[in-house]
């Protein structure tokens, strides 16, 4: 069956064609590991997870790559402001190596709670700083690079066409209507590929132009074209990354060897909170951590997930997590009960089965629509004959679900009466601001064999 999957570059759906039969090439642009990675980026990653499973379960072998980055990224994302390693380290008291390891570290372990595999190859920009310098060396050779004051600038002027993969209109925008921080350069939409260092500042390098540091875009081409070759088969990213970063990329590549990186790009909606932006400032940044601490296994969230395709915006909330987790642990029960079934199937269920699995394949092959694919899991999960090979069949789908079917349950029992009297009277306590008298109560709880946890939100109770 044909693999369909959108292209950012076409705007279409196409039918998927590797480059090599046998191994699927892809690049996704990696963390930059200044801060604690939220539950939008997590989404984005859920997405390429989901990617690398579908193209397995089609029978695929895969190469992927993905960047760390720990330079070179600026906080508005062009080529303005502090580098963001810099400003977490000065503001953190780290060397900016510290912060980098510290937020590496978090973002590999939030990846595993998610069951979401790691690339074949992880990648640091400041482990290729010489395969950078090269690359912007071939593109000053190549006479689409210039040098000012301040920085080596990409000269979007010397490409037949820019940007490629949105409408902006470049030729019109008036001079000036961005805000330049550089006023030698020659194009507004002209982009650092190499800066050079101010006195003090931490990261710096030897290049012909004196003690500098690389560009954000450059890292993801030197590094896709290192381990992947000038062109690979799919490259993704949050949608943020179109304007800036991923044109840039495709402008790079196109300067250094005349071609486009990827011959699919593949870019992941964004995650809202409460129908909103997740902004620092409203309070609502959430992170796996947080997800955790409520006890919900994390994998809730990946489930949570495949209620929205990758392309269109996520509403999360935690009633839509607090019902994930209801529907991740009957799926797992389930799971169990068709494990331990022996009833038997007849020629018209084995034939529903074998359409069951069809409409799997063809939902996911449909560029990887997971809401219309968990339909026929639950179709699956609910089937009214339990039996081994349902069983089987769920293992399967699991290969792409990535839910990690097979893990019990822990399944509380019912609780007594009197503990949920014990816990409204908290509640009510709570609500009252009576402290003194919701103490009373957690202790209550706790002599009767429970835990108590308080969030800001609520109070989670479980038998201990
Ligand atoms: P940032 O940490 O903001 O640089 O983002 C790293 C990656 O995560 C980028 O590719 C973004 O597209 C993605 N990302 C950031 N916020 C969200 C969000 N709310 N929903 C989905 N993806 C996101
Ligand atoms: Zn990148």
């Amino acid at each position: 069956m044909d693999l369909k999957l959108y292209n950012t570059l076409t705007k279409t759906k196409e039918i998927f064609k590797p480059i090599d039969e046998k191994e699927v090439k892809i690049y996704s642009c990696g963390p930059t590991v200044y801060k604690n990675a939220t539950i939008g980026n997590m989404r984005t990653n859920i997405f390429q997870d989901v990617l690398r499973r579908v193209l397995k379960y089609n029978g695929y072998k895969i190469k992927h790559a993905m960047n760390i980055t720990d330079v070179g990224h600026l906080v508005s994302d062009g080529d303005e402001g502090e580098d963001k390693m810099l400003k977490s380290a000065r503001e953190e008291h780290k060397s900016p190596m510290e912060i980098a390891e510290y937020y590496t570290k978090l973002f590999f372990d939030d990846l595993e709670s998610l069951n979401i595999e790691t690339p074949e190859i992880v990648c640091k920009a400041t482990d290729h700083i010489q395969e950078m310098l090269e690359y912007v060396q071939k593109l000053v050779e190549n006479g689409y690079a210039y040098e000012t004051s301040t920085a080596i600038y990409f000269d979007v002027s010397k490409l037949d066409k820019y940007p490629i993969l949105t409408n902006l209109d470049v030729e019109n925008q008036k001079a000036g209507a961005r805000v330049e921080v550089d006023k030698e350069k020659r194009n507004p939409y002209d982009f650092a590929l190499w800066i050079k260092a101010p006195e003090n500042h931490l990261m710096k390098w030897e290049s012909p132009w004196g003690l500098s540091y690389p560009g954000w875009h450059i890292e993801c081409s030197a590094m896709g074209q290192k381990y992947l070759g000038e062109q690979f088969d799919i490259h993704t990213g949050g949608i943020d990354l179109i304007p800036t970063h991923h044109e840039n990329e495709i402008a790079q590549s196109k300067g250094k060897c005349g071609k486009i990186p990827a011959n699919y790009w593949m870019h992941g909606e964004y995650l809202l909170i409460d129908g909103g932006k997740m902004s620092k400032s409203l309070g609502n940044v959430y992170l796996i951590k947080d997800i955790k601490e409520k006890e919900y296994d994390p994998i809730v969230y990946k489930l949570f997930s495949y209620s929205c395709h990758y392309r269109n915006k996520l509403n999360f909330t935690w009633e839509g997590i607090e019902s994930a987790s209801k529907s991740l642990e009957r799926l797992r029960n389930s799971y169990k009960i068709h494990l331990e079934g022996n009833d038997t199937l007849d020629n018209t269920d084995k034939e529903k089965l074998i359409n069951l699995q069809e409409s799997f394949l063809s939902a996911i092959n449909d560029d990887l629509n997971m809401p219309l694919a968990m339909s026929f899991v639950w179709e699956a999960a609910r089937f009214e004959k339990k039996n081994k090979e349902i069983a089987s069949i769920l293992e399967k789908f699991d290969t792409v679900l990535g839910l990690k079917i097979d893990e019990i349950n822990e399944l509380q029992e019912e609780m007594p009466q009197e503990i949920l009297d014990l816990i409204e009277q908290r509640k009510t306590a709570r609500q009252n601001k009576d402290f003194a008298k919701s103490d009373e109560l957690r202790d209550e709880l706790i002599k009767r064999g429970y835990t108590v946890k308080d969030t800001k939100e609520e109070m989670i109770v479980k038998k201990a």
